[in-house]
Formats: structure tokens, sequence, C-alpha cells
């Protein structure tokens, strides 16, 4: 029998924590101290062997889906309640780092050492998944497990992606052992939190240990071409051109402009731009140039896009030259749930962190968990907020105390029997 003041005192073991994270790192580990683990290799198969092989150790029953998703399972008192679930993924960048990821896993892990260690039982039962390439750079989509766990796209398209050498996602889930038998998306979560390093220096740079991530950043992308007249940069006098590349610049100096007037969180960024034929004596005839809008809600980001219709218009009556603009991809802006983002903030307070909140720029699993159950995030600082890069790094100490929020989360949510 544990009383509420012993399970507020319940801690999970840092160095534990550190020497797991460490262990799994070794696996694909590189010359400059991060991990290139792609996604169903050999390398990913030794990292999903070394981390079933924990959950086992620790009573633990492992599952694995249809797009190779693994859940590892700790019962709780009534087994028929949807279980609360936390996770991430494994698999890395080709020069990634040993904590993004990584660290959402094995934090949920040290939940379920400290609670096995205290004994304590809880009254749903606790969950960790590792999801599939979240990472997306051996095979496309991104976040290929969750996605198809969450109905975002089928399984048969998950499985039909290939890589650059032609080989498919079907194949190479059987070839590492890791294609399951459970229907995708046929698994209930009661609740769904995530621990992940931030990606960005926002925590680092307020000294401050605990992000609560209130939503991740909503995106659009587009291809816009602007279509002018190539001729001689001599002989063509200024009143006559059709230059390309100018009309372009006013659309790049707008989607920055755009960004500022939707703040804090509107985020706007030209950063591919093709200039045709690219000569230096030419008068550019087409330029092709890519726009990335972000932002936090559905109607900010909407005010966003309406403003770069907008602008398109003008400019296209204005200069009189053809301006395709091309929506090529969408994610809606992704709201945590009220009840995950509070409990993740109630935890941060109980145990006495300093914490912020923090809107995630970059995608995770977490927003396709959010489809299917309640969800939120806990971020913790990562070095110079470098992530995607070999020289990833974070503190001991902030990945201990964002698994110990991890696990007073959970706790609330999986109510402690008593
Ligand atoms: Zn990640």
């Amino acid at each position: 029998m544990e009383t509420d003041a012993t399970i507020d005192n319940l801690r999970i073991d840092g160095d534990r924590l550190w020497r797991s994270l460490m262990e799994l790192g070794a696996i694909g580990a590189t010359k400059k101290g991060g991990v290139c683990r792609l996604a169903l290799t050999d390398l990913d198969r030794q990292g999903r062997d070394l981390v079933s092989a924990w959950a086992r150790s620790e009573g633990m029953s492992v599952t694995v889906d249809q797009i190779g998703n693994i859940f590892m399972r700790r019962p709780g008192r009534n087994n028929a309640l949807p279980p609360v679930v936390t996770g991430s993924h494994i698999d890395t960048q080709p020069t990634g780092g040993k904590f993004d990821g990584n660290y959402g896993v094995l934090a949920g892990m040290e939940v379920v050492r400290t609670l096995n260690q205290h004994k304590i039982e809880t009254e749903a039962p606790i969950e960790i998944a590792v999801w599939t390439n979240e990472e997306g750079s051996r095979f496309v989509p991104v976040m290929m497990g969750s996605g198809v766990f969450c109905g975002a796209f089928t399984l048969e398209h998950a499985y039909a992606a290939t890589d650059t050498e032609g080989k498919n996602v079907k194949d190479e889930l059987q070839h590492i052992g890791y294609i399951g038998e459970q229907k995708s998306g046929d698994h209930p979560i009661g609740a769904y939190y995530e621990a992940h390093i931030e990606q960005g220096p926002v925590l680092e740079n307020a000294d401050t240990v605990i992000g609560v991530v209130p939503a991740v950043l909503g995106l659009a992308w587009y291809d816009c071409t602007v279509t002018g007249f190539e001729s001689h940069a001599g002989p063509t006098p200024m009143e006559i051109r059709k230059d390309a590349l100018q009309v372009s610049t006013y659309i790049m100096q707008e989607v920055v402009a755009i960004a500022r007037r939707y703040p804090p969180y509107g985020r706007g960024t030209v950063g591919a731009v093709q200039v045709l034929p690219n000569s230096r004596n030419v008068i550019p005839g087409q330029v092709k140039f890519s726009i990335d809008l972000r932002n936090v809600s559905d109607a900010l980001l909407d005010g966003m896009n309406a403003d770069l219709d907008a602008y398109i218009a003008r400019t296209r009556a204005e200069t009189g030259l053809a301006i395709e603009l091309l929506r090529v991809s969408y994610f809606p802006p992704c709201p945590f749930h009220p009840d995950c983002v509070a409990q993740v903030r109630a935890a941060a307070a109980m145990l006495g962190y300093a914490t912020m909140d923090v809107v995630s720029g970059a995608g995770h699993d977490a927003i396709y968990a959010a489809r299917v159950a309640p969800a939120g995030m806990i971020f913790v600082p990562c070095k110079d907020g470098v992530s995607h890069n070999e020289i990833e790094d974070a503190k001991p100490e902030h990945l201990e105390a964002g698994a110990n929020v991890l696990l007073h989360a959970m706790l609330a949510s999986a109510v402690v029997a008593k």
C-alpha cells in the first residue's frame, strides 16, 4: 500500500538512464560521437532487440504490429483499461545523435524500471512504444509507423516506400524480423506522452529545465514558379524587362514579412531557389523556389496562407508575369490535449523544476498519436539547440528531470492503485 506522499517521492535513476542511453548509442556509433542507425537496417534490428530484451527483463510483454511498431506492456490492475503509453523512435539520421528519439523510449524504460523497483501498481497498464521510421531518412514518409497507426496513410503505402537502392519497407521489415501480426492501429491508447530533446535553443537560452509543449507548429509547403523572359543583360532596357528573379525577391521578402505579422510563432522560410538559366549576363527567365509557412493554430496558419495568396495575386497583376503557386504539402497544427499538457505542468511543479511553454517546430510521433488519444510532450534542453547532428548532446541532469516529469505525468494518468 503506497501513500500519496511516497508516490510523490518517487524518482527515476538518472545514472541508469544515462547508461542505457550510452549502451543503445553504441549500436551504430560514429567516430564523431553520433549514431547512424537508419530505419530497418541490421543496426535498427540490434537496437530493437536490445530495447525489447530490456523490456522482457522487466517482465513486460512485447507486441509488434504490421508496420513494425513495438509495444512493450507493463500490466495494470485493470487490464481492460486502455494503457497509458509513452514512446518515441530509435532510428536516427545518417549523422544523428544519441538522444533524438532514443531518449523518449529509454525515459519510458526508466519509468517502468522505477515502478518495478518500488513495486508500484497502476490501475491502467503502462506501455512503451517504439515507432518505426520516424526520421524518414531512408524511407519517406517521415513518422511512418505512427502515421500508419493513426490512419494518416495506408499500410500498403508505407510498405511500398523504397530506399535509394530500391529496397522496400515490407521486405526490410521482414528481413530484420519486425513485421508483426497485430493490425496497425488496432491498439487502444488511453493517453500518450513523449519526452524529447527540444532540438532548438529556447530552453537552453532561458536556462530552463522543462519545456511544456502546448502544440506542434503546422506547416504549409509551396512551390512557387515565376516566369519572365530571358534576354541579354546589356542591350535590354530596364523598362521592358520581365525579370523573374527580381519579382521573386519581392515574394521572398513578403514570406518573411508575413511570418512577422503573425507572432510569436509565425515562421516563413524560402529555403531552396532555382534560377534559370542562372547565367551572369542573362535576365532570369524563370525562378522556382520553395515557401515554408508555419504557425501554431489553424486560424493563424490560414491567415498566413491567405496573405500569401493575396500578395501573389497582386504581384501577378502589377508585374504581368506568370506566377504559379502550388501547395505541395500540408500538416495541420497539432494542439496537444489540455489534460495531458496540464499533467506535464503539474508534475514539473510538484518536482520543483522550472518550466516554460515551448512549441515544437519539428515533427514527432506524438502528433500522430494525438489523432487517436489525448497526448502531450515534455521537452528538455539540448546543447546549443543542435540536433540531427553527431554533436547532439544533452546534460544527464536535464534528461533525468524530464524522465521524472514523464514518470509523474504517466502516474497521474494511469492512476496509482492504492
Ligand atoms: Zn525525434
